[in-house]
């Protein structure tokens, strides 16, 4: 049985849209009701335990450093960048906590793209169809006050935005140099940080 995904558009199988409501709800858990500074990424990562909301109760459990993230990213996991760059203590916190306490300071972080994709698709940055759905949800679900989209591939979401009044910049990707400076710098503009 398939079906036609809301997210991808793609035709796809149960799985995918189980997987799409799971994101959907460990997102929302820890959504701010008034979103000060939207984090834009480019694409989930197709490993729900490297998602930026992902709550890695058994990686912790085993002793172990959260994994989120540590591939793409050179200067660590996202998720204590981005926390460190708001002033967030993560020390010895469980990373619920860490989440919660970015959430109270009124930023999410969400995905330009709602689906992983597949290997052929992860090569090109969002497409104008994909931009235009991610406008909707700006405007009629998020309403940021300021969007800040990590990686020179999202420079063109980032100008649709601009043209769509939203106060948007681009700074530098997890895997791209200088990123918790630019990612540091990006925030301070917004005044979350
Ligand atoms: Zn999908």
């Amino acid at each position: 049985m398939t079906h036609v995904c809301d997210g991808c558009g793609a035709t796809v199988d149960a799985a995918h849209l189980q997987e799409r409501i799971r994101r959907l709800e460990r997102a929302t858990r820890f959504r701010p009701l008034h979103i000060h500074t939207l984090l834009l990424l480019e694409t989930p990562p197709p490993e729900p335990a490297s998602d930026f909301y992902a709550v890695a109760g058994q990686a912790e459990e085993q002793g172990q450093e959260c994994q989120s993230f540590t591939e793409a990213s050179a200067g660590g996991d996202l998720t204590s960048v981005v926390a460190r760059a708001i002033h967030v203590s993560r020390e010895g916190k469980p990373r619920d906590e860490v989440l919660a306490a970015i959430q109270r300071a009124g930023m999410f972080v969400a995905y330009a793209r709602e689906c992983p994709q597949s290997d052929a698709g992860a090569s090109s940055p969002p497409s104008a169809g994909e931009v235009q759905k991610l406008l909707l949800r700006a405007r009629f679900s998020y309403k940021p006050k300021h969007v800040v989209a990590l990686g020179a591939r999202l420079r063109a979401t980032v100008e649709a935005l601009k043209q769509a009044g939203f106060a948007a910049e681009n700074c530098a990707g997890p895997d791209e140099g200088s990123f918790a400076q630019s990612l540091g710098e990006a925030l301070r503009r917004t005044g979350i940080a």
